[in-house]
Parts: structure tokens; sequence; C-alpha cells
């Protein structure tokens, strides 16, 4: 189903649809002013006596034009491509998020305090809207640091909203969770709200697992390199977001007791996750403590990488660096062809890339077994939204190719 209409809302005319069918939950999603993907920033619910949809891309502006309308907003996690317009002269209304995403919206972007109103994880939570009970339930969405799915009961009413998220059914089905109830069947999950960014079949990647182990077995070859001598000596630099990535090179860290260096401002966003202080205790602010630097994901290019020849060879490291390393963890290295290598290398002279498909948004059958397990009634694509309908049909396909009968209801007509 199409879900928004951009140029309209350029316009400053926000489309709107009816059907007259009985109350339900009304859904607006929220857009980066920069609109390059279609991420769901801020969620906001009440009730009205119609099914009334308005999506577009959000604005500080159009917040307040809402503002009227609730005094509730759900931040999935800390990606600039969610949290798109939020700044210090946010007041708006209160925004429910995890502790993390708390600290992170206060102390990077200066929102005041008072409007954050962080939720304790797999604890089903009572709040108001327009008068009436919702319950919200935040769930460990297998992303980047602090970022949850969102479960709405409103009414006998229940909708998922997983934000950014890599399904992994081990650990989002384990025993206590509410999920189990959808795939036990126990309850219907009306609304799935999905993380469609690899909403293709040919995005077969492999588990985190898999890939952490391949970039294991990378870094102990580079080692390897420069055994038994002395003037060989290599700089590993990891790419990363903001926040983001952590597992790999924290595995790195942690198998062979390394420090890392990481820039201030990363150290002070790492220190507000809450982390056990071993952790900490691997991440340092001084170069010359670390042969493994932490890098915006950007750098890691045949361009950007000699530039931290002068930085790394200058005083006060003992051991000059001849060989810079990179390692560009992304879903998007692993390319439409089958390729019997987990890793792809490229080497310049003293410099090599290293691309895993690390990734933390679901894979393709990742997505078509979250489906299989939590049986949607409708399915509602947050990303490249334009192809809605698309994404649709493709998992609905691959899931009659992977199950004899489907249990979805037809999709949404299209807003007229
Ligand atoms: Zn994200």
């Amino acid at each position: 189903m199409a879900v928004f209409n951009k140029e309209a809302i350029h316009q400053g005319n926000v489309p709107c649809t009816r059907r007259s069918r009985a109350p339900i939950l009304y859904a607006m999603d929220f857009i980066s002013p920069r609109g390059k993907r279609t991420g769901l920033l801020l969620f906001v619910f009440f009730f009205l006596t119609e099914t009334e949809r308005i999506e577009g891309i959000y604005s500080h502006q159009t917040t307040r034009r809402f503002s009227s309308l609730t005094q509730n907003y759900f931040l999935t996690h800390f990606h600039s491509d969610h949290y798109g317009g939020l700044a210090n002269t946010w007041e708006s209304g209160i925004i429910y998020c995890s502790l993390p995403t708390a600290t992170l919206v206060t102390e990077q972007l200066g929102v005041n305090r008072k409007y954050l109103h962080p939720l304790p994880m797999n604890t089903p939570t009572v709040i108001a809207s327009r008068g009436k009970p919702i319950t919200v339930t935040l769930l460990d969405a297998n992303h980047c640091p602090g970022a949850v799915m969102f479960l709405f009961q409103v009414g006998k009413r229940n909708i998922l909203h997983v934000g950014d998220f890599r399904w992994n059914r081990e650990c989002m089905l384990l025993p206590g969770s509410p999920l189990n109830g959808f795939a036990s069947e126990q309850k219907n999950l009306d609304d799935l709200f999905l993380d469609t960014t690899y909403c293709n079949p040919k995005y077969s990647l492999p588990s985190q697992a898999e890939t952490i182990e391949a970039i294991q077995a990378l870094f102990l070859k580079e080692m390897d390199r420069c055994k038994g001598s002395k003037s060989c000596k290599t700089l590993h630099l990891f790419g990363a977001y903001t926040i983001g990535k952590e597992k790999m090179y924290l595995s790195i860290a942690e198998r062979h007791n390394l420090k890392v260096y990481v820039d201030p401002k990363r150290f002070r966003i790492l220190s507000a996750l809450n982390w056990p202080k071993e952790r900490m205790a691997l991440l340092t602010t001084h170069k010359e403590e670390a042969s493994v630097w932490i890098v915006p994901l950007g750098d890691i290019n045949m361009k950007k990488l000699p530039e931290y020849f002068p930085q790394a060879n200058s005083k006060p490291f003992a051991t000059s660096y001849d060989r810079i390393v990179g390692y560009r963890p992304t879903g998007w290295s692993m390319g439409s062809k089958p390729s019997s290598s987990l890793v792809s290398s490229r080497y310049n002279g003293n410099l090599a890339i290293h691309s895993v498909p690390y990734s933390e948004h679901s894979s393709f059958p990742e997505l078509v077994d979250c489906l299989a397990c939590l049986k949607p009634q409708r399915i509602v694509p947050t990303v490249n939204t334009s192809k809605s309908d698309e994404q649709v049909a493709t998992l609905l396909k691959a899931l009659s190719e992977k199950q004899t009968t489907l249990p979805f209801a037809a999709p949404m007509e299209k807003p007229r």
C-alpha cells in the first residue's frame, strides 16, 4: 500500500483517507527532513471515530501543527534518519523511548529532559492517549544500542512497530516474550510496521555471528602478517555509525584483549549506554594506546585511508605504521551475485579494505521468517515506502513458497 505522498506533503497538503470502519488506531509516520530514507521518526497515536491515516515528511513545524492532536511520541532509536527534526526547541510532547535513547537525545540534541520518558524493557506500560489507555511494551530490536520495537495494545488491537530491527527468532521468541503469543496463535497481530531495508530475495545475508567469525579470521591474518617483524606495523580502522556496528569491533577487542581508540565524542555517546565497566575499559581516547581505531564508516575508502597516516605516525607514537587496513561492515557489501566468500577485499600498495556483510537490519529470509512467526494481518513497510505494494507482494510470495496456507488478510486498499 502506498503510505505517503511526498509531493503533497512538501506542498503542505497532508493526504488523508477515510474509511467507514470501526474506531481504530491513528498512525502518523514522521520522516527525516532530508527525505533520503523513508524511515519512521516518531509514532503518534490517538483515537478517531474513523480510520484515518496521515503520513509525510516531518519537520518540527509539522509537529507543532499536529501537537494539538497528541502529546505522545515514540522514538525507536538514536539514528539520524529517525530523529530528524528533534532539537533543543522541542516542546511538542512526551517522547517515549528506551533509557539509552533518552540519554542520547538529551545529551546530543539538547532536548529538555522533562520531555523524555524512558520506559523499562519488556514491561507492559499503560499510558493515556486522548483520555484512553493504551499499553506499550519495549522489546529489543537487535539493531543499535538502545534500539527498541514498540508493541502497542489498543483495546483488542495489537500493533508491532519494529523501528529498525534484525529479526532473530532465537532471541526474540525467548520464553516470556509477548511475541510468543502471536507465534503460538494465542493472540493476533493486527499490524506489523516492518523495516523493509532488504526487501529483496537477493539480500540473503549471513548471520551476524558468521560475519563476526569471518572478520575475526581476517584480523588474525592481518596480525600474522607482521608477526616477528619490528618494522612492520598495521593500523586497523573499523568503520562504524555514530552508534551501531559496536559488536564487530568489540568482538575483536575482547578476543585479543586490545584497546580500541574512539574519539571523545564517540566516547561520550558510548558512555551513555550503561555498558559494563569491563567493556568500557576496552575503550581509550588516546590514539597512541591502540592500533584499532573506530572511524566513520564513510572514511573506509581508498581516498580517505591514507589521510590517517600523518596522524598515526606523528608524536607521541613510538612506532610508525607502515600499513592501514580498513574494515567496512555493511550489508550492502554483499552485492547481488552469489559469492563463495563472505568478505570482499581490495588492495592498493600499503592499503587494504575488507568489506563484510555485517548488518543490523533483517535479511530477506529473516523478514520472511518474522512474518511466518508473527502472522500479522497487515504489513506496513517503513522503508522505500513508494514501493510498499511491491514489497508486500514480494514478501507474501516468498512466504507462500515457505508455507502452504497464507495467514494474511488482503493488503489495505490504496489511499484515494
Ligand atoms: Zn537505525
